[in-house]
């Protein structure tokens, strides 16, 4: 069984579109896929469509979710893993829309940065990037600056330019951890923290927070991870366990946009199961 419940489309920063991610799953003999754009769930209905059209008899289970955009009172990045929520719950979908429009604000004053150490680039040339209603991101950014022969590629513009650590870097609004669980599970749905232990994109978040996140009734841990280190996925397995945790595996892909190939990290079936039940009703899609 292939179970990936962590990928993007061009509804936020992959660069597939919801149809080809679904196809490109469907012949990567992936049994349960999850669409976990950032901030929006925007790319479900294509997806959906995509699945149902589908000219093989394909028995995929599609999960529609979303990648939740948090920060902790420090400042701290957090990615909540929302999944099985009902999309018809506003305040969920107006939390969405509240980080979607900041991100907008966000991108001019980076922009405004980049513009004042003499690195020529446009908000335009940025939208040019990304579709109409895609969640803007640093990505469409580093697409921009590709384009416009300043980097030759998306990491070596995070790496140069636009990295956490970076001077040009600026966040954006987004909830508390708590809020997005809380959100997430009024909803009916399942929240996972992902990757929370990427020292290697420089995302770590303290132990004190997992433990007021598990406290606030996080779901599960994402701990197989490309960014997770041998020693980062055991201490968070223990965890997990500890805490009767649901453990996930997944691949994050973002198409051509990063590295992660579909399905390099999956989820155990029975971890699969146990999450599934958890939400508040039956949401996984089929043909
Ligand atoms: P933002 O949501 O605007 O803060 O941008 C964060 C996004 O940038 C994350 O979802 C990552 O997938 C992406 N990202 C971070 N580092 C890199 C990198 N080195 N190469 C490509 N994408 C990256
Ligand atoms: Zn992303
Ligand atoms: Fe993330
Ligand atoms: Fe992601």
């Amino acid at each position: 069984m292939l179970i990936d419940l962590h990928t993007h489309s061009i509804a936020s920063d992959g660069t597939d579109s919801p149809h080809a991610l679904i196809d490109k799953a469907i012949s990567r003999g992936i049994d349960v896929l999850a669409l976990t754009d950032h901030d929006t769930v925007g790319g479900w209905d294509e997806a959906i469509r995509a699945l149902r059209e589908h000219p093989s008899h394909s028995k995929m289970e599609l999960v529609l979710g979303s990648e939740v955009s948090c920060q902790d009172d420090d400042g701290t990045s957090i990615h909540m893993l929302g999944l099985l929520f009902d999309s018809k719950y506003e305040p969920l979908i107006a939390e969405f829309e509240k980080t979607r429009e900041h991100r907008v604000t966000r991108m001019s004053r980076i922009i405004a940065r980049l513009n004042e150490a003499g690195i020529d680039i446009t908000i335009d040339e940025v939208y040019a990037q990304k579709r109409d209603d895609a969640t803007l991101g640093r990505p469409h950014l580093a697409d921009a600056l590709v384009a416009k022969g300043h980097v030759a590629s998306r990491d070596e513009a995070f790496k140069i330019f636009l990295h956490n650590g970076s001077k040009f870097y600026i966040n954006h609004y987004s909830p508390s951890p708590e809020m997005a669980i809380r959100l997430i599970k009024e909803a009916g749905g399942v929240a996972i923290i992902a990757h929370p232990l990427a020292s290697r994109s420089g995302r770590t978040i303290k132990p004190e927070t997992l433990m007021k996140l598990i406290e606030s009734g996080l779901d599960g841990i994402e701990v197989d991870h490309r960014d997770h280190s041998e020693i980062e996925r055991s201490e968070l397995l223990r965890l997990a366990i500890e805490h009767d945790l649901v453990v996930t595996g997944s691949s994050d892909y973002h198409g051509t946009g990063k590295l992660n190939q579909l399905a390099e990290f999956t989820t155990n079936p029975q971890q699969w199961e146990r999450l599934e039940a958890k939400a508040n009703a039956r949401r996984v899609v089929r043909r």
